[in-house]
């Protein structure tokens, strides 16, 4: 009996040996990670982590029933009390919810959170979709002004070119307030009507139960029906429209590339006005690398306070197959600093308690207790990456020396062994500032 991974889904390892899906490589999400993290604390932002799974209700409520994550994509269950669990399919709500549980109104009055995590859709399998993907996710809560909005969408570009993506631009729009948008669907539901039929099967479902995703489908009939529909923009009334302006003037002024994008409406239900997303101009990625917008009534909507939020997520696999697709040069791979071959049971003993003291001193050394050939142990260590190898045999016990031997270089230093930390430490500091 053999196992395998299940569909839709991909193990994260320290060498991708096809050579052909190296952002599976571990180091590239720690490299990720760290930069990911690090962006945030410029911005304000603090870390969140809730649990991987809530009840069913939570995003049945916040999502929407008719969106395609909980009609279609949500990986339910039933846990032993017989209550509904799901596994996040998106982490907004779970913020939300941990928010409001935690009275985190009282803190302050403004909020800047983020996350990092797997999440899970149930997706029909294509290219860069997963069922269990990661996200990082930032909410900023209790701002209304525009210039919230801006410094979101700022964030986001600027985390994704710090990463090193090239040619980002952001796509923008605004779906509205509740009032804007009922007028808006009724004026898109009246012009698709007559052309119901030669809509996608998809899209005329759409048209029934949330129109404006119509907007947004990638099927090439429906857009050419859908290229002379009304824009939302036209319906934005004053404040939202001011709101929009505003947000468009902040971007200009913070020099983030945008193009307007009237067919952004966004999946899930819970937004309003400002929509955004970030994507590859050169195609690295074939989908967008994240989005997001604002919801201002999720809160409330959750029984929370009334407090107005906005947010994004971007996918974590979608950045590092773009930066890969973009020829990016990740930082080389580091093995360990040191690689000791102790010959004998003599030397095993003295290489063990000196493998103890470096590593206490933060030094990453290995040692090899195989009993392998040493040719074979001099292969293993070069394709483990080592830096140093030391072998010590009866004559460096006898000296009290070690030899150690630089991989790359093949030179060889001997260093007397009561100063052996001493050296390996400023060895290390030399090492440590190389990219
Ligand atoms: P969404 O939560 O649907 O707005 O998605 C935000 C971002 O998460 C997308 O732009 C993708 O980068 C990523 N994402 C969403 N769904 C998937 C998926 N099934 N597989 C991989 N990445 C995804």
């Amino acid at each position: 009996m053999t196992y395998s991974i299940p569909k839709g889904v991909y193990d994260i390892l320290p060498e991708d040996l096809s050579g052909k899906e190296l952002w599976k490589e571990s180091r590239r999400w720690q490299a990720l990670k760290t930069l990911l993290r690090s962006s945030a604390e410029t911005y304000g932002f603090e870390e969140i982590s809730t649990p991987v799974f809530e009840t069913t209700a939570l995003f049945q409520r916040t999502i929407g029933e008719n969106t395609d994550i909980v009609s279609k994509e949500m990986y339910i269950f039933e846990d032993k009390a017989g209550r509904s669990m799901t596994l996040r399919p998106e982490g907004t709500a779970c913020v939300m919810r941990s928010f409001i549980e935690n009275h985190y109104q009282q803190r302050a009055y403004a909020h800047k959170l983020f996350y990092i995590g797997p999440m899970f859709r149930y997706e029909r399998r294509q290219a860069g979709r997963y069922r269990q993907f990661y996200q990082f996710g930032a909410e900023a809560i209790g701002q209304a002004a525009p210039e919230q909005d801006a410094e979101m969408i700022d964030f986001l570009y600027t985390l994704c070119a710090r990463i090193g993506v090239k040619n980002l631009q952001i796509r923008l729009n605004s779906i509205g307030d509740a009032d804007c948008r009922r007028l808006f669907k009724q004026a898109l539901v009246d012009y698709l009507a007559p052309f119901k039929k030669e809509l996608s099967e998809e899209s005329q479902k759409r048209l029934e139960t949330n129109p404006l995703r119509v907007l947004d489908s990638k099927n090439p009939k429906d857009r050419e029906i859908t290229e002379g529909a009304p824009s939302i923009l036209s319906f934005l009334q004053s404040e939202a429209r001011e709101h929009f302006e505003a947000v468009k003037n902040y971007l200009e002024t913070l020099k983030i590339p945008f193009v307007i994008d009237r067919r952004l409406v966004r999946g899930l239900d819970y937004y309003n006005r400002t929509v955004f997303e970030i994507v590859c101009e050169d195609g690295a990625s074939r989908d967008s690398l994240g989005g997001g917008g604002r919801y201002d009534h999720l809160l409330e909507c959750l029984g929370g306070p009334n407090l107005p939020a906005v947010g994004w997520a971007v996918g974590l696999e979608r950045i590092l197959q773009a930066l890969l697709a973009q020829n990016h040069r990740f930082s080389k791979k580091r093995g360990p600093f040191l690689f000791l071959i102790p010959l004998g049971e003599e030397s095993t003993a003295y290489a063990f308690s000196l493998l103890k003291k470096l590593r206490l001193n933060d030094i990453s050394c290995e040692m090899d207790y195989s009993g392998k050939k040493l040719k074979q142990i001099l292969q293993y260590a070069h394709r483990r990456d080592a830096i140093f190898v030391s072998v010590i045999g009866d004559l460096e016990l006898k000296e009290r020396t070690l030899k150690i031997k630089e991989m790359a270089s093949g030179k060889e230093i001997s260093v007397p062994a009561n100063e052996a930390e001493k050296h390996f430490l400023s060895l290390k500091q030399c090492y440590d500032h190389l990219p």
